[in-house]
């Protein structure tokens, strides 16, 4: 390849475009450390997924729970984090925590609180394999749900110690034992992590990246509430030959009908979702205490008596959720004739609004990707994600989420993700930290 003398500024800037480098001007010599180190035991990394991934670590399996949390507790103690394990009260059938501090002079860059979790949804007798690499893919338990960013926090950590860009930074890491089964009351199992928050400026959790649909990786800056309700109706039992009348009304099951196309035909907006789950209904109806089962008895020539429906509803604000809830709530109140009906709501996970603040983080995190040579990260669409473990504290300081690997299939037996993940978001994650807390 020639390359003019005569107008160098042009070419070379296109030429490193082409190839994809790393802008060297737009790292300072201490990035370009980090970066290094995070390539030179790119491999080393791979072992300690695989070596986490191969410990099974199922919500219910707590001495793997506690397992992987000691194999990342060493690794935290090298790098001069005080580290602790937090139990949970036995009553609430869950693993604990993995907490590891460290804290600097605190009037230079910002307070972290970096988010991770040692569960996966595959308990022990599960069938799926544990760690099986197929090229530059690797199948597996948990292998971007979420091992793999997990990693990604101790590999970009370890990396700014070999820096020294550890020195005098204010970080807290929170590996929870139960994110896919948050143990109750959920003011016990994440009391821990909403104190934490406290004592921080910016959260940033490690859940896989999403690609969009040009194939970049995305930042979470948004995600939905998870929260369920309950419909209860009741019409009056008689014979269905003097149905539609006031006398006997128009019963239970026909009443439901009306309320579920009222949500459908006037609740639907952006980024709002409520499914109708379950639904029994005639002259008796019940559901057992998990909500997950029905009974129900009828004959057709009885009108229904009773109809039982459960739902979810997921919202990204609770401006959104009020607004939906008094829509619902006045569907709900419109009775067919002979017919009464309730619903109840029950929160579960908060939602995380896409705020100001934490845009203004994922602009320093594609910024650094960036600078890096890896491509500017957008934003992924609030309303494509479901609940995660950031929402408890979202609403205490600026939050970012799906700083992990890229993979596909989470939760399912295909889980996997690309090898080639892991390095880029461990070199854009050391970066934003680094540039975060100086
Ligand atoms: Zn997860």
């Amino acid at each position: 390849m020639k390359i003019s003398l005569s107008s160098p500024a042009l070419l070379v800037p296109a030429l490193l475009l082409a190839l994809g480098c790393a802008h060297a001007a737009d790292l300072s010599p201490t990035e370009q450390n980090i970066v290094a180190s995070i390539k030179a035991r790119s491999p080393q990394a791979l072992q300690l997924l695989e070596q986490s991934v191969n410990i099974n670590s199922g919500t219910m399996n707590h001495a793997g729970v506690r397992a992987v949390g000691q194999l990342y507790r060493q690794a935290l103690d090298q790098l001069g984090f005080a580290t602790r394990w937090i139990d949970m009260p036995p009553a609430m059938q869950r693993a604990g925590h993995l907490l590891a501090t460290r804290a600097g002079s605190a009037t230079r860059g910002k307070r972290l609180l970096l988010l991770g979790h040692l569960d996966t949804v595959f308990e022990k007798d599960s069938p799926v394999q544990r760690w099986q690499r197929n090229g530059d893919r690797v199948r597996g338990q948990g292998v971007n749900d979420m091992k793999g960013g997990d990693v990604v926090i101790l590999e970009a950590l370890r990396a700014l110690h070999r820096a020294g860009a550890l020195d005098d930074t204010t970080i807290t890491v929170m590996f929870t034992g139960d994110e896919e089964d948050a143990g109750e009351p959920i003011a016990v199992s994440r009391a821990d992590m909403v104190a934490a928050a406290r004592r921080s400026d910016i959260a940033l959790s490690f859940e896989a990246t999403m690609r969009n649909r040009a194939g970049q990786d995305t930042g979470t800056v948004g995600r939905r509430s998870s929260s369920s309700w309950e419909l209860e109706v009741k019409g009056r039992q008689g014979h269905s030959s003097a149905i539609f009348t006031d006398k006997a009304g128009y019963g239970a099951v026909y009443e439901a009908a009306r309320i579920l196309d009222g949500f459908r035909q006037q609740v639907i907006e952006p980024d709002l979702t409520f499914s109708a789950g379950l639904i029994v209904g005639g002259t008796e109806a019940a559901v057992d205490a998990a909500g997950t089962k029905g009974q129900a008895a009828g004959k057709t020539n009885v009108i229904a008596r009773s109809t039982l429906v459960r739902g979810d509803l997921r919202y990204l604000s609770y401006e959104q959720r009020d607004r939906a809830h008094a829509t619902m709530r006045a569907i709900v109140a419109r009775n067919l004739p002979g017919t009464s009906a309730s619903i109840t709501f029950h929160d579960a996970y908060p939602p995380m609004p896409p705020t100001p603040g934490n845009l203004a983080v994922l602009d320093v995190y594609s910024q650094a990707s960036s600078d890096a040579g890896l491509g500017p990260i957008p934003a992924l669409p609030p309303g494509q994600r479901g609940a995660g473990d950031i929402q408890f504290v979202a609403a205490l300081v600026d939050s970012l989420d799906g700083l992990g690997v890229a993979g596909n299939g989470a939760h399912s037996p295909d889980e996997d993700f690309d090898i080639a993940s892991l390095e880029r978001a461990t070199i854009r994650s050391a970066l934003l930290i680094y540039r975060l807390t100086h």
